[in-house]
Formats: structure tokens, sequence, C-alpha cells
């Protein structure tokens, strides 16, 4: 990551990760594409071996080829059928979810930076214990927090899934969300005391919140590896099934926005050899 900032060719998105999105959509719709927002997929339709369209509710949309950018694991709910092909139980077997709970902090104050710090009292979130914290100040990029005021995150690594689905399941979510915020917060704002009173607004993601956003399996948004194990290979198609094509962070080990976004290029790549149409940059166009 160093080299890659350290090179110039790695940084911050310019308006955080909306506009990040906002810049490809927009690309996408000046070029002719068409995004129907707020559309769920219910079902890939097939007919004789082929994808056909999807299922939204009870319409289908046909289509002469589709792209399944859903996250490859979860993904197989949306066919009718148990896949089989060896790379995806490869990959069933070997993608580890990389999740997290992530709290993004709003202040109402300049704060240049906070170092890290090891915790008086440890942090708990189910087994998981923390016993230190760092956090990300994003003073320097004037698109991320309004004039005087500071974005600052944190992130608590680890698979938490079934400590936030039990308190769920039992009703303790937000009061939990709750207590999280307040161990932080009040963790920080002993180690920073300027920072008490310029707390305006707290959000921890769990990866609940992930799951309802993206459908990920277990709200991941990478994947690990056991040490020793390869990375599983992706065709990203199904023997049994034409038109049909995978992309996104987990056919590309272990993920990420390269992955994600390298993954989607080489499906393109795939639906026009399907076609016989060359495929062509939007550099080289
Ligand atoms: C806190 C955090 C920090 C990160 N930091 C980095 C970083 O520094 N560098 C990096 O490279 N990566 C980072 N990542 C990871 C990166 O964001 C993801 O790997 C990447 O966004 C995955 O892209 P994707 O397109 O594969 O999946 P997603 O972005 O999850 O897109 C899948 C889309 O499919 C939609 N969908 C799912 N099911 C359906 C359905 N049935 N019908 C219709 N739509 C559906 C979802 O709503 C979603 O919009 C980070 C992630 C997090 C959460």
């Amino acid at each position: 990551m160093l080299a890659t900032m350290a090179s110039g060719d790695g940084g911050y998105p310019q308006g955080g990760s909306l506009a990040f999105a906002k810049r490809m959509a927009d690309t996408f719709t000046a070029m002719g594409g068409e995004i129907r927002y707020q559309t769920k997929v219910h079902g890939i339709v097939r007919e004789n071996g082929k994808a056909v369209g999807v299922r939204i509710r009870d319409k289908i949309l046909n289509a002469p080829a589709l792209i399944v950018t859903a996250e490859t694991l979860a993904a197989e709910k949306l066919l009718d059928f148990p896949i089989t092909d060896p790379w995806f139980l490869k990959l069933k077997e070997r993608a580890k979810p990389t999740n997290c709970c992530f709290i993004g902090i709003g202040l109402q104050t300049l704060i240049k930076e906070i170092p890290g710090f090891v915790l008086d009292e440890p942090i708990a979130i189910g087994p998981h214990v923390y016993r230190s914290l760092g956090f990300h100040c994003y003073t320097q990029n004037p698109t991320y927090a309004p004039e005087g005021c500071t974005a600052v995150t944190t992130t608590l690594m680890g698979d938490s899934y079934d400590y936030w689905k039990t308190a769920k399941a039992q009703g303790r979510y937000q009061a939990e969300k709750q207590r999280l915020a307040d161990e932080v917060l009040g963790a920080l704002c002993r180690h920073a005391p300027q920072i008490e009173g310029h707390i305006e607004v707290v959000d921890i993601a769990t990866p609940l919140t992930y799951e309802s956003y993206t459908g990920a399996t277990r709200g991941a948004w990478m994947s690990t590896l056991d040490v020793g194990q390869s990375i599983p290979s992706c065709p990203c198609t199904l023997k049994n099934v034409q038109s049909l094509y995978f992309a996104g962070h987990r056919t590309l080990l272990p993920g990420g926005l390269p992955s994600a976004l390298v993954s989607g290029r080489r499906a393109a790549q795939m639906v026009c050899r399907q076609f016989g149409i060359p495929f062509q940059s939007k550099q080289n166009k």
C-alpha cells in the first residue's frame, strides 16, 4: 500500500466512496448503459441450458447475457440448483470472510491526527477482544467533512457476524451498538480530551449492516485464506449454463476494489467474445 501511494498510483477517492461509485455510474450511463436502482433480482431465468434473463418479483427481464456481480457465494441463491463446478466448490471451501465493525465519527473541530493507543480496559465484541485502537483522521481531504470539522474512522477487524446476529434475534442489537459506541468514544475522549464536547455524529456498521446493503455472505467485503491454501482460480462461468458470467471481489481473492474492477473487465471481455465483438476499453475508443 505504501509503495502504491508513494508512486502516485493509489490514494483516497475525492468525495469518498459515494462519489467514487457515482463516477463509475456516470461513465456507464454516458456510454448508453441503463441502471435500475432499488431493484432486487430474485432469480436467474434459464432456458435450454442458457441464462436468458432475471426475475424481479414476478416479472422477467430478458437479457442475451448476464454478469452476476452480487457476491459470488451468495449468488448461488439466485439459481434453482446447487452449483457443483469445481472452482465454485473450492471457493466455498477456501474463502474465509474478511469483515469488521466500522465506526465513523464526525467531529465539530479540526483534529489532524490521533495516534493509536493501548486501551486501559479492553473492548470486547463477543469472542473478539481489542486491546488497542487506531484512528484515521481525514483532515487532509476537504470533501470528507464540512469546513472546520473532521471525519474520523476506526475499524475493529474480525468475524463478529454470529455475535450481532444473536444480538438482533434477542432484541439487543441497537443496545449493543450503543454500548460499543460508548466504549470507543469514552476511550477516545480519555486519550484525546480536546475532542470531548465536539462529537457531532457516530455511525457503526456491523457485519449485519454490510449483509443488508450488499447481500454478501456474513457481510464480508474481502476474503482471507488459511495459511498454505492456494488461491482458487475462478473461470467465472458454469459448465451447464451458457451466457452467464460472475464478477466481483469473491472471484479474485483476496478481493478489494482493484480485484472487483479487474473481474468486471474480464466478464465484459467474455461477453464480447460470446457475441464476436472486439473488446475495447473506454480509453482505446
Ligand atoms: C471498511 C472497508 C474498508 C475497505 N477498504 C478497502 C481498501 O482500502 N482497498 C480496497 O481495495 N478495498 C477495500 N474494501 C473492500 C472493497 O470495498 C470491496 O471489496 C469492493 O467494494 C467489492 O466490490 P464488489 O462490486 O465485488 O461488491 P459490492 O460492492 O458488494 O457490490 C455488489 C452489489 O450487488 C448488489 N446486489 C447483491 N445482491 C443483489 C440482488 N439479488 N439484486 C440486485 N442487486 C444485488 C449489492 O446491493 C451491491 O450493490 C473495503 C471495504 C470496507 C467495508
